[in-house]
């Protein structure tokens, strides 16, 4: 089984920000517990006494408003959420990054939320067909930060097997998608910090956290598939999606 682990970044309603992000990554069933070993090792350098009481959540710790985030000092932070991302670069070959990145106002009365979803969705089932093209007969499973404040994530995850129907998107995917606690889960922390990194690479022109992952987003034929970014407000943006889009050629 191919396990997606996806969080957001942004908010569906927050004006002061023009970005909605979901994002993550996908990997085999057996290479999950790599993620939370490695991650635990990190954990451990920075709370010695609790390292399974530190949750990496990458807004928290740019904001070093709590602990142990609030003892650090912005540099030492900000190289943490690198470190959380360098860990998921340097991960398995067959590791897949994803993520949307909606432009809140190009999409004027439709919600991002759904936007972004019914992409990553159909983005995952074609690389798990794609995978079947190579002979890999293995499904996919999306799993979901179950504090996801946005109840939209939550009523499609409910609502899933009719709209994968409807998105046709259902061949590859098992039924119903998983929520988990991100406390427990390292994976959905990694998800977090590629779901952070893209928003702040769209959001705010900062693409620090973005070029530590930039390499690992799904692609083939010279397009980078993993990656969307959805817009109508700069036909020659220059980033890795839109560009691949323009220059690629893709035989299938
Ligand atoms: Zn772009």
């Amino acid at each position: 089984m191919h396990l997606l682990y996806l969080d957001d970044a942004g908010s569906a309603h927050n004006p002061a920000e023009e970005y909605l992000v979901l994002g993550g990554v996908s990997v085999f069933e057996a290479q999950a517990y790599w993620f939370t070993q490695e991650l635990d090792k990190l954990a451990t350098t920075i709370c010695p006494s609790d390292p399974h009481g530190v949750e990496f959540h990458a807004s928290e710790i740019f904001s070093r408003r709590k602990h142990p985030w609030k003892d650090m000092t912005r540099e030492e932070a900000q190289g943490v959420i690198k470190a959380v991302l360098a860990v998921a670069r340097n991960s398995f070959d067959t590791a897949r990054f994803f993520a949307c990145a909606i432009h809140k106002s190009s999409f004027p009365g439709r919600d991002p939320m759904e936007v972004a979803f019914e992409d990553l969705c159909s983005r995952f089932d074609r690389y798990l067909a794609r995978l079947r093209g190579d002979g890999d007969r293995q499904r996919g499973l999306l799993i979901l930060d179950e504090s996801a404040h946005e109840t939209t994530l939550q009523r499609m995850a409910l609502e899933f097997r009719t709209l994968g129907t409807k998105w046709g998107v259902v061949r590859n995917l098992a039924e119903t998608p998983l929520f988990v606690n991100s406390r427990a889960s390292r994976l959905v922390q990694v998800a977090d910090h590629i779901a952070y990194a893209v928003f702040r690479r769209y959001n705010a022109c900062d693409a620090r956290y973005f070029d530590v992952i930039a390499s690992r987003f799904d692609s083939s034929d010279g397009v980078v598939h993993g990656l969307a970014h959805k817009q109508l407000v700069d036909p020659s943006c220059m980033c890795p999606a839109c560009m691949s889009r323009r220059v690629g050629r893709p035989t299938a």
